[in-house]
């Protein structure tokens, strides 16, 4: 069996819309911008979102965002709009010219998971934890075996 070749929005012809070549990648998530995480908390914060599935981090051009991947709910299963001519604002501003079409979006950070996202934490702020145990060997008389009743 052959793959299908995805049409090429260069070989768009006048008057055609690439829109109709596409599943509406731009109808199925949805980001805004949100602060920096700066401390331990602010991570635990994003963590938190995060746990809920279908959620991502991203940070383009030093701002981060939350992206939550959900199919709008008046997105047709031919991938047309709904509501088209009352479509919210956003919709309408929204234009084919640089749009997700290809889905070659490169981001400076992207954190799909919230294990990643806790590692990044790890790696860029300072240790907070103290250790739980020491390496000092303790002398046998101080040493407490558990005793059945
Ligand atoms: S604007 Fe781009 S991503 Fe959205 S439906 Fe049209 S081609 Fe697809
Ligand atoms: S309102 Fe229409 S154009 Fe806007 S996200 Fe929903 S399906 Fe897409």
């Amino acid at each position: 069996m052959s793959a299908v070749k995805k049409f090429r929005r260069e070989d768009l012809k006048a008057g055609e819309n690439l829109c109709d070549y596409c599943t509406a990648k731009c109808c199925r998530y949805f980001a805004f911008p949100i602060d920096q995480p700066k401390k331990y908390e602010d991570f635990d914060h994003l963590r938190w979102f995060m746990l809920h599935g279908r959620v991502a981090v991203f940070v383009e051009e030093g701002t981060w965002y939350l992206m939550v991947y959900a199919d709008c709910k008046h997105l047709m299963e031919d991938h047309r709009c709904g509501i088209y001519h009352d479509r919210p604002k956003i919709c309408r501003g929204y234009s084919t010219d640089n749009c997700e079409y290809e889905d070659d979006a490169v981001y400076d950070m992207f954190f799909e998971t919230p294990e990643q996202m806790w590692e990044y934490a790890q790696a860029v702020l300072p240790p907070t934890r103290k250790r739980k145990f020491s390496t000092k060997p303790v002398p046998a008389k101080d040493v407490k075996l558990p005793v059945l009743a």
